[in-house]
């Protein structure tokens, strides 16, 4: 174990970089393939860490499950070879085993594993003692707690260095992403986890090629502190998610295109100028929030008149028509439809249960 402890300090030095960039296909397939991956990767100048799944959860039978533990050796060359560290998926113990022996570098946890309990315990008892950084990548179902709680089980178990991956989440039917970002959702998760590494995997929200830049930008623009993108040195022949690959090139020239940002700035002027404008935006909701509590005080009185003439709460006509008020108002004042939908279901809800209130007390 000692001597695996030794062999990480490399991979400190790239998992403290910000942004933290990790790329390599998402099937190790063949030997061959990992060595030109690694080396064309390399020669980007724009990554820091490789990544391949060395066994593939896959969701039906029959599909590619991964080459397994001969692909080890495989990745150990590319890093001899080209000094980058590397990552894999485990999801049980005794792959982390076989992962430990071949001086993995970091390991990360699939979404398909961080929904079961049973399996991330199994792995963070096989973590206990091992010094390496750990990434959890969301749950596939949009569940805070089960990502939290596979966060608390790996930190148990004494690991230290723990990274989150939003990865997206699964949606019934057809949407334009592979799984849907649900950026809210993530945000709340890097609010609650202000110090630990966040970092965005574009290749299976998006599950094609066109939109990873514009995915990858909004993340750095969201304060992400990084990316793992996959890459394939032949992407339309991939073993798997073949849709969503790109050449080490195309990557490189992606990384090259995304804008950085920074969370703050030392520039007084413009620190400044943006506390007058935070000042208005909290005066703004103030103002907001002493209307809506207006609004709920109308809707309480309508309450009084509906239990006295025992009228339903609810009225879809009426409804309909408060919807269709706001959606046409809401462009001329640069709203988006999205958003006036979801603010007038919230508003809608909050009066329901005013009225609720209302009627049965
Ligand atoms: C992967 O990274 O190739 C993978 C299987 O990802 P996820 O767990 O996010 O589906
Ligand atoms: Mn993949």
């Amino acid at each position: 174990m000692n001597q695996i402890i030794e062999q990480i300090n490399p991979v400190l030095s790239a998992w403290n970089k910000r942004p933290l960039i990790i790329s390599g296909p998402c099937s190790a397939e063949t030997e061959e393939q990992i060595l030109a991956t690694a080396h064309r990767l390399a020669a980007t100048g724009k990554v820091d860490m490789l990544r391949a799944g060395i066994w593939k959860p896959r969701t039906r039978p029959g599909q590619f499950e991964g080459v397994g533990t001969i692909g080890l050796p495989w990745l150990a060359k590319a890093k001899q070879q080209t000094g980058l560290p590397f990552t894999i998926e485990i999801a049980t113990a005794k792959q982390v085993e076989d992962a430990l022996s071949f001086g993995v570098d970091a390991l990360w946890i699939g979404a398909r594993t961080t929904v079961n309990p049973f399996s991330v315990q199994e792995i963070a008892d096989a973590l206990r003692g091992v010094n390496i950084p750990i990434l959890i990548k969301n749950p596939i179902n949009p569940d805070l707690d089960l990502w939290t709680g596979a966060v608390e089980r790996v930190a148990k178990a004494g690991i230290k260095n723990i990274g989150l991956i939003h990865r997206g989440f699964s949606s019934y039917g057809n949407t334009a992403y592979r799984n849907a970002p649900m950026w809210h959702l993530a945000i709340e998760m890097k609010r609650r986890n202000p110090d630990m590494l966040f970092i965005c995997d574009p290749s299976h929200i998006c599950g094609r090629r066109d939109i990873l830049l514009e995915i990858s930008q909004k993340s750095i623009d969201l304060d992400y502190n990084g990316l793992m993108i996959e890459s394939h040195i032949d992407p339309d022949n991939a073993w798997s998610d073949a849709m969503q690959q790109i050449t080490p090139e195309v990557f490189g020239e992606l990384i090259g295109k995304i804008i950085w940002r920074k969370e703050n700035t030392d520039n007084t002027i413009l620190l400044t100028s943006m506390e007058e404008l935070r000042r208005q935006i909290d005066q703004l909701d103030d103002e907001l929030m002493q209307i809506l509590s207006e609004r709920m005080k109308v809707a309480d009185k309508i309450g009084i008149y509906k239990k006295e003439n025992n009228i339903t709460i609810l009225q879809t006509i009426r409804w309909n028509e408060i919807l269709q008020r706001g959606i046409v108002r809401c462009e001329q004042l640069g709203l988006s439809k999205d958003f006036i939908i979801k603010y007038f279901d919230a508003v809608h809800m909050e009066s329901i249960n005013h009225q609720n209130n209302v009627m049965n007390s």
